[in-house]
């Protein structure tokens, strides 16, 4: 079978366009033409074709009519069997790692940005040539595509499988910095690009290595894992954070200041907290490469390039990767316990504070994702909760289950990957397996935990397992349910959380939070109004008056918002109460 070939080159970075082109040996009769309006992993119809511009075609030489059917197809009026040749350019300047970026210091995209899938030939060999074009001098190419004749720097043809491949594997381009590992026999690479001379290079990989040495045995215990290469392409920039798994690679952005420093050596016990975040991102998208990548949502098992793909089951494959990819820094030596509980803190905490909790079951937050979860507004946490953060906690709490009953989540995760041959998966293959594994039905916790929107049963399951549950008072924005943004001496309400004490008083989101009015302590005193810069400000002018007037600007009008001081809230801190046990439990 003939491939499907498509070249890519850098045409102009300064216009930030990249030139496609698509030959089709025999196309079919008036052959569709399609770009994804999605990526896999990110679960939003982007509409990538809003960047796809100078759209023609040939037919040996001859030009050929192209009728747009809507807003990502498009028909090509050819005879079946017609050699045809489309052009086209990609304008790319998103530095996400969804779609595609280039400029005079990097280049980056995704082929569900850049390759018009051939309707109906998607199962055939696909090649991809990356051509400098216009590049830069000195810039070389990474990918986790099978390069079929490139040269030392990475420029030529690849080839994958089918069109799934080909879109599945993200290509870097630049001066990046660029290292290698060997993980269970399996080749590495790591590039970086955004970095400066003081970055620590072998210390990262060094770092990587151990995370993806313990999930490989996890998974496969001396077996080969199912890629034989992988690539990690990192871009460090002022203040981006962010990952997308794929299936032998991964596309991730860290802040720069997270990266680990040669000045750094010699090397401190603790990692920075920022560079703890940048390994936890790295250890989650590895995790990905068999927890949604392989093992899959049963919806997943074709990808529908052309529309939502919904599925209920996100709390599981981000869930539960959230709630490993911190467990394999501790089993990785990167982290101890103590800052494995306090990073467990940091994720239950969050959800005490939203209450879309109680509105929006996690299942329902997964098939509502493609309308919610990646469309943040001030309602959001009122309305939704997050299927990663409450994911993750459905997963301990499973695995503090199972651990009751001598099993683990580790067991259960390995039963399912045995059960679907590391393939599409459904929920009954989870309670399946759970009965299989705790000796009795689980289908009432999932029920309550997934199903529902009760109370997990966090603190009780981590008190049973020799964990110290402590309270400690929230901040000020959070005890008055407040979102707020702070600058230039203003105080601008984000969001107003549902039930609280803000809400009572008023306030919306939009509010500029001008001062406050005190009524008097004492009998003949005066009242008092201040203009506050700061949320704090409001805490220690209020003194013990059990209620102020918070004067507010919505659109304008002044506004005068009655607001009763609310009982102080608690958060959790978490600390190992039996050291041993919590080792055993976390050592896996
Ligand atoms: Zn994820």
């Amino acid at each position: 079978m003939s491939p499907v070939q498509y070249t890519v080159a850098v045409r102009d970075a300064h216009a930030h366009l990249f030139d496609i082109t698509l030959t089709v040996a025999a196309a079919g009769r008036r052959q569709v033409l399609a770009l994804p309006v999605w990526i896999p992993g990110s679960y939003l119809v982007r509409e990538f074709s809003q960047h796809l511009q100078g759209l023609s075609a040939t037919s040996n030489g001859r030009p050929v009519a192209l009728q747009q059917l809507d807003k990502h197809r498009w028909r090509a009026e050819v005879e079946a069997g017609a050699r045809l040749t489309v052009s086209y350019q990609v304008y790319a300047f998103d530095a996400s790692v969804r779609t595609a970026f280039l400029d005079s210091t990097r280049g980056f995209f995704n082929g569900t940005s850049t390759c018009l899938r051939v309707v109906g030939q998607e199962d055939r060999p696909h090649t991809l040539t990356i051509a400098p074009g216009a590049a830069p001098a000195g810039w070389r190419v990474a990918t986790g595509l099978k390069p079929t004749q490139v040269d030392a720097d990475g420029w030529g043809r690849y080839s994958a499988a089918d069109y799934d491949e080909l879109v599945d594997c993200p290509v870097e381009l630049g001066s990046f910095w660029s290292g290698e590992f060997t993980a269970c026999g399996v080749p590495h690479r790591f590039v970086v690009s955004g970095a400066g001379a003081w970055f620590d290079g072998d210390r990262l990989l060094d770092d990587t290595r151990r995370i993806c040495e313990a999930q490989i045995r996890f998974w496969h215990g001396d077996q080969a894992p199912p890629f034989q290469r992988y690539v990690f392409m990192l871009h460090a920039s002022a203040d981006g954070y962010g990952g997308l798994e794929h299936r032998n690679s991964t596309a991730l952005i860290c802040q720069r200041a997270d990266l680990p420093r040669r000045a750094d050596k010699p090397r401190a016990l603790k990692a920075t907290d920022g560079y703890t975040t940048l390994l936890g991102l790295i250890s989650h998208e590895y995790f990905h490469t068999w927890n949604v990548k392989r093992l899959r949502p049963a919806e997943f098992a074709r990808y529908d390039y052309d529309r939502e793909n919904y599925t209920g089951l996100l709390w599981f494959f981000e869930g539960f990767t959230s709630y490993y990819d911190d467990l394999f820094l501790r089993r990785a030596g990167l982290i101890d316990d103590a800052t494995w509980l306090q990073l467990q803190a940091k994720n239950i905490n969050p959800l005490r504070q939203t209450p879309g909790r109680l509105v929006q079951t996690v299942a329902q937050a997964s098939f509502d994702a493609w309308v919610k979860y990646y469309r943040v507004g001030e309602n959001t946490p009122n309305a939704t909760v997050s299927y990663y953060g409450k994911g993750a906690l459905v997963a301990l709490c499973l695995d503090l289950t199972l651990r009751q009953s001598g099993s683990s989540l580790d067991d259960a995760m390995r039963a399912l990957w045995e059960r679907t041959g590391g393939g599409p998966l459904r929920e009954a293959d989870v309670r399946r397996v759970l009965r299989q594994l705790a000796g009795r039905s689980l289908d009432a916790e999932l029920d309550a935990w997934v199903h529902s929107t009760a109370e997990l049963p966090v603190e009780s399951l981590l008190q049973a397992a020799g964990v110290k549950v402590q309270d400690e008072p929230v901040p000020l924005a959070q005890q008055l349910g407040l979102r707020v943004s702070e600058t230039g001496g203003a105080v601008q309400i984000k969001t107003v959380l549902r039930g609280s004490a803000a809400e009572a008083a008023g306030l919306a989101a939009g509010d500029e939070w001008l001062g406050i009015e005190l009524a008097p302590l004492k009998r003949g005193q005066a009242a008092e109004a201040w203009r506050i810069g700061k949320l704090d400000e409001v805490a220690w002018l209020r003194g013990a008056r059990p209620r102020l007037v918070a004067l507010v600007s919505r659109d304008r009008r002044l506004l005068r918002c009655p607001l009763e001081w609310p009982a102080a809230a608690q958060a959790v801190r978490l600390s190992a109460q039996d050291a041993a046990a919590v080792g055993r439990w976390l050592g896996g």
